[in-house]
């Protein structure tokens, strides 16, 4: 294991835009890997849900960021994810609505979510090696981890797959805001192997990514054993 990890736990970070099957690759790779799955989009949404349920105006930084500070979490490992329980429930369905969608690029501007979401999803390495996906992983949350993945997609291709699950967003916009804002943007870790996934299936990228992880695995295995 690389001896630069605080302890055993082994992190894979998975950042990138909407629709760069994130997600569907994540989810893949823990299986793989015998890992478990975390979402942290699912953690923002879940905010901008209680916010919306609540009538917290998320266009207002002071009023979420309160929000935050208020509302009752833990974090549970369910069916190999750890997912973060708003008074003890995963809101489930309720967070994947167009109006929570774009709700969650705003709450997700405020630095104060920002620092709170971190330490949250830093906690998460305590039940176990973890394969996390996000838009600011591999540069905020875990920038320590060895492995870590930018995935990718052309415009036209995110917009398929979108068009395809059914979902009507807005992605140039919410892309926009994620790498734009101030606080931990959207952008290519430093060390980040890129993957563009165009015309590839989930499982060839999930293959392409276990490559990687191994290769680097043995590169410091072979550097701890001084060869
Ligand atoms: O990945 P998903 O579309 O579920 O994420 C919803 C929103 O949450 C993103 O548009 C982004 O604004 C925010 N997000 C973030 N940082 C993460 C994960 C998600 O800012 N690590």
């Amino acid at each position: 294991m690389p001896a630069r990890q605080s302890s055993a736990t082994v992190i894979v970070a998975i950042d990138g835009p909407g629709a760069s099957g994130k997600s569907s690759t994540a989810r893949a790779l823990a299986k793989l890997l015998d890992f478990l799955y975390v979402d942290t989009g699912a953690m923002y949404r879940s905010l901008a849900w209680y916010c919306l349920v609540n009538a917290v105006d998320v266009n207002n930084p002071r009023s979420v960021g309160a929000a935050c500070k208020r509302w009752r979490t833990s974090l549970a490992a369910v069916d190999g994810q750890v997912q973060l329980l708003v008074g003890g429930k995963f809101p489930g369905d309720a967070i994947r609505t167009p109006a929570v969608t774009e709700a969650a690029s705003k709450v997700a501007v405020v630095p104060a979510v920002r620092q709170w979401m971190k330490l949250k999803q830093r906690e998460c390495r305590t039940f176990g090696n973890i394969v996390m996906e996000g838009r600011d992983i591999g540069t905020n949350v875990f920038p320590e981890t060895d492995f870590k993945f930018f995935l990718d997609a052309s415009p036209e291709e995110r917009a398929k797959r979108r068009a395809a699950q059914g979902v009507q967003e807005n992605l140039p916009e919410r892309d926009h805001r994620d790498s734009q804002r101030r606080a931990a943007p959207l952008m290519i870790p430093l060390g980040a192997a890129r993957i563009d996934n165009s015309g590839k299936t989930v499982a060839e990228t999930a293959q392409e990514i276990i490559a990687i992880v191994e290769q680097r695995m043995r590169l410091h295995s072979g550097r701890a054993h001084g060869s």
